[in-house]
């Protein structure tokens, strides 16, 4: 399960409105990338998801449920983070195991899905490690390890990239891909960056200051862009 329906959205800051009403539906099990230039949106429009940022008007269904009101810890979601905001302290199964003991999960559960976590990142060989002693990658897996744990309905991704440098991101990209193949769950993906959107979208929503110009898979943007903005987002030739 994880199908997300937002419903005539929106989103103020003070009288600025950052997110004029919007409609998208992401599908169960969908790859979603959000795209669009800086400042466009594509942060709020994640965090009004998680239930980070509250929105001004309209409704969240999350699998038929309305979450509107829900807080981000009943929603199901898991947003990962950047590898930075590990806890240097920590070993990477305590790291990983975080956000379970926190909800006082029964031991042997969280041992279960630690264990599961760290073999499907192929971590085993750095779980007693901090973070210190890892790599941008490590680190980078350890953040989506605190997200597979909780087993949520949909992964939310904001740029979780963008720290690394050019050869790291490459690597990371198919091992998220190969991840949301492996999972089949719900992932939405944050990005400014056009090669990240069309190589590991399903479906990619185009965004500029706060509206969807276009929504279609890869292939549809790129054959059938609906203007310019898109066409030179996107980086094809009409
Ligand atoms: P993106 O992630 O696409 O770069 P953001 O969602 O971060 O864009 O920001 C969209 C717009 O909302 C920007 O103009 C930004 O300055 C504004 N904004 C974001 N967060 C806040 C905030 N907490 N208070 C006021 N304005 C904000
Ligand atoms: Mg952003």
């Amino acid at each position: 399960m994880g199908r997300i329906q937002l419903s005539q959205v929106t989103k103020k800051f003070g009288d600025v409105e950052v997110i004029p009403p919007l409609d998208l539906t992401i599908e169960d099990g969908e790859f979603t990338v959000f795209v669009g230039p800086s400042g466009c949106g594509k942060s709020t429009l994640l965090r009004l998801i998680a239930g980070l940022e509250d929105m001004t008007s309209g409704t969240i269904a999350i699998d038929g449920a309305d979450a509107t009101a829900l807080p981000p810890s009943k929603r199901g979601l898991a947003m990962v983070f950047q590898s930075y905001a590990l806890y240097p302290h920590m070993s990477v199964a305590k790291n990983i195991a975080f956000p379970l003991r926190m909800a006082k999960m029964d031991q042997a559960e969280i041992d279960r899905r630690v264990a599961n976590a760290a073999e499907v990142l192929n971590l085993n060989d750095y779980i007693d490690r901090r973070p210190g002693q890892l790599s941008g990658g490590q680190r980078q897996r350890v953040a989506i390890g605190r997200a597979i744990v909780r087993e949520p309905a949909a992964f939310l991704f904001d740029e979780p990239l963008s720290n690394l440098d050019a050869a790291l991101r490459v690597g990371m990209r198919l091992e998220i891909s190969e991840l949301h193949k492996r999972l089949e769950t719900t992932m939405v993906y944050v990005t400014h960056d056009q090669v990240e959107a069309m190589t590991m979208a399903d479906k990619i929503v185009v965004l500029r200051a706060g509206h969807i110009e276009q929504v279609g898979s890869p292939l549809e943007l790129y054959r059938s862009p609906r203007n310019l903005f898109v066409a030179g987002f996107i980086g094809s030739p009409k």
